[in-house]
């Protein structure tokens, strides 16, 4: 079976690796470099928590649970970090929302506990548990936080190396090509035509255009903004999400800062100074709770547009519209991509039709029960070839 696998963010290096590793001739082809799109500027935090409904929370604990198994396969996966993260929130209308929340995922079977401000104070001491004040700290001790760019390079490499698959960047995929209404390859901008037997479109944000003929998927993405830190002398391991702020270790020294109220000013990616209002305003709010950053500045702000299927739900399986075409795209992208990629290849690979995907099917976008998939029959087989 030859495969074609459209970009090369943390859903299609994901994807690239488990078809190879299931037998089929993999090509990726990706318009830019590896990983150079919304995975490069991702908080990349793993998590379920909060997730709803139970499915698309079980889809999340699933995909954290592939990392650590993907982790043991390459052994001292530097891009895996499950370190644990904080939670905190100052109003009462939150922490009621909390409380239910961490109730309703203990149930589930989530790693979810209330944790004391003074075991807080003991595993972080740069954090300055005065400034969380009364409110109420959980702590989810099976969460931790991927860079998904090593993670892309690491997975690609492992495909070239053990299965022979290719990678062509600088390729734009512009239409796919079909045959008796069944995919047979793409076009790209340049003109070159590839082969396929399947294609599976791992496009991002650009899921949402058309390739020739058939429609991409409904998006509603937002913009998402980062910011970066000098190195600074302090030995902060776990990431915390305290009310509109999310802090994370970046490696070397350097912290992550998000703050989503700045993500919802922008309508569009654009250059950020370090010494904008965006990068101050974010500074600001996490020097209030590490005094260590009270002389670091900003060294990098990134932002980019955070692939979101139009109801907000993950988005993966076969399209209706020509058989062998498929599509994987959604929010919390990092957290889900490699179990949506085991669950496609044992679906496109093995002919499995994968119970896990039932509610995130393509075919609701286009007028087709959640559930719609293709025959078993279209499926093609397994091969080497
Ligand atoms: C600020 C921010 C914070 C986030 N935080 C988290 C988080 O904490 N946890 C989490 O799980 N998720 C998080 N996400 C979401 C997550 O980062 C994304 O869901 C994920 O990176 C999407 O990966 P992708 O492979 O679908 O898309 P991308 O990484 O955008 O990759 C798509 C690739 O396709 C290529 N491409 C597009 N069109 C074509 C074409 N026609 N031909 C060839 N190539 C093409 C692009 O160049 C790109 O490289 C966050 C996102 C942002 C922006």
């Amino acid at each position: 079976m030859r495969a074609i696998v459209i970009g090369s963010g943390v859903i299609g290096t994901s994807v690239a690796y488990e078809l190879a590793k299931a037998g089929a001739k993999v090509s990726v082809l990706e318009q830019g470099r590896v990983a150079s799109g919304a995975s490069a500027v991702s908080f990349a935090w793993t998590n379920a928590n909060g997730k709803r409904p139970r499915e698309y929370h079980a889809l999340n604990v699933a995909g954290m649970r592939a990392y650590i198994d993907l982790a043991r396969e390459f052994e001292g996966a530097g891009w895996f970090n499950q370190t644990g993260s904080f939670e905190w929130w100052t109003t009462e209308a939150a922490q009621a929302k909390q409380l239910a929340g961490v109730k309703l995922e203990q149930e589930w079977g989530y790693g979810v506990d209330f944790i004391s401000r003074d075991r807080v104070a003991a595993m972080e001491p740069d954090l300055d548990v005065r400034a969380i004040g009364e409110a109420p700290i959980v702590y989810y001790p099976e969460e931790g936080w991927i860079d998904p760019v090593l993670y892309a390079a690491c997975l690609l490499r492992s495909a070239c190396e053990r299965w022979g698959a290719q990678v062509y960047t600088g390729t734009q995929v512009k239409s796919l090509e079909t045959r008796s209404g069944r995919v047979s390859g793409v076009r790209t901008a340049a003109g070159e035509r590839f082969e396929a037997d399947i294609v599976v479109n791992c496009a991002g944000g650009a899921s949402k255009e058309s390739l020739g003929e058939i429609p991409g998927i409904p998006m509603k993405s937002s913009i998402g903004v980062l910011a970066f830190t000098q190195p600074v002398a302090m030995t902060l391991r776990r990431q915390f999400h305290a009310d509109d702020l999310d802090v994370r270790p970046d490696g070397a020294g350097r912290l992550m800062l998000h703050k989503i109220s700045v993500d919802d000013q922008l309508s569009e990616p654009k250059l950020l100074r370090p010494d904008g209002i965006e990068a101050t305003t974010i500074l600001n709010a996490a020097r209030e709770l590490l005094p260590a950053l009270e002389a670091v500045s900003i060294e990098a702000v990134r932002t980019t547009v955070r692939p979101i299927p139009g109801d907000g739900l993950t988005c993966a399986g076969p399209m209706p519209q020509v058989d062998g075409y498929y599509v994987g795209v959604t929010h919390s992208g990092v957290t889900i991509a490699p179990q949506m990629a085991r669950l496609l290849a044992d679906e496109i690979v093995h002919g499995n039709i994968r119970e896990e995907l039932a509610m995130f099917r393509p075919a609701r976008f286009f007028g087709g029960a959640p559930g719609s998939v293709v025959p078993k029959s279209a499926v093609a087989g397994p091969s080497h070839d």
